[in-house]
């Protein structure tokens, strides 16, 4: 099973177990892809094959010509659970690390053109591409932070989580209703607008201000 670093400095390693990611949940990223909002958070899952700590280079699929980055904060559960309430919802947040849920945007366009799931778009190997992770008790305010995603040395996107449509008590809970929630469980909370290829030679940077800040090398 993988596994993740909880610090940088003084690394626990955890064990990941389900991978859950949200999809439109910033008004800018939906307008730019043409989607509209929608009552529910969209919800997918990635299998835990496509996790990729930092270290080794992102490895592009073979089978799309057209893979995106989309950087997201991610949420790792700490204590599990079933039907949290939102007023708890933080205390089962072990830890807060950046994402880049990539996607075979070609792919993606063509699944939902036909109705069909999302898996081969978006659970590739590397399709989950995670910075190290900070202990929850390090931020203490995690609805009011901001985080950036750089394309070899420029910015490119810009995430207010304040901006979230789906705040992360909202997920927590929302999840937790349909699915038990695991102790090692990641959560994808959506990206920003500003999203883009990537290609071979690229360089990727995930800044937290203060917490994170990781390269990771397109191979
Ligand atoms: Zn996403």
């Amino acid at each position: 099973m993988p596994h993740i670093a909880l610090h940088a400095e003084q690394t626990r390693a955890v064990q990941v177990r389900n991978i859950f990611c949200i999809g439109r949940n910033y008004a800018a990223h939906i307008a730019e892809l043409g989607n509209r909002p929608e009552e529910d958070p969209v919800v997918f899952i990635k299998p835990t094959s496509a996790l990729h700590p930092p270290g080794t280079p992102i490895a592009l699929p073979a089978h799309s010509s057209d893979v995106h980055y989309e950087a997201e904060l991610v949420l790792l559960v700490g204590q599990g659970g079933k039907n949290i309430a939102e007023d708890q919802a933080l205390k089962h947040i072990a830890g807060y690390g950046l994402g880049l849920d990539l996607t075979a945007r070609d792919l993606q366009t063509k699944a939902k053109q036909g109705g069909l799931p999302w898996a081969v778009a978006k659970g590739f190997d590397c399709a989950a591409t995670v910075t190290q992770f900070v202990p929850a008790d390090k931020i203490e305010q995690p609805h009011n932070i901001e985080f950036q995603m750089h394309l070899n040395g420029q910015i490119r996107q810009h995430g207010d989580v304040r901006k979230m449509l789906f705040p992360i008590p909202f997920i927590v809970r929302y999840l937790s209703e349909v699915f038990t929630l695991q102790e090692g469980d990641l959560i994808f909370t959506g990206t920003p607008e500003g999203v883009g290829a990537l290609k071979n030679g690229d360089q990727v940077r995930l800044v937290l201000p203060g917490l994170i800040d990781t390269e990771f090398k397109v191979s």
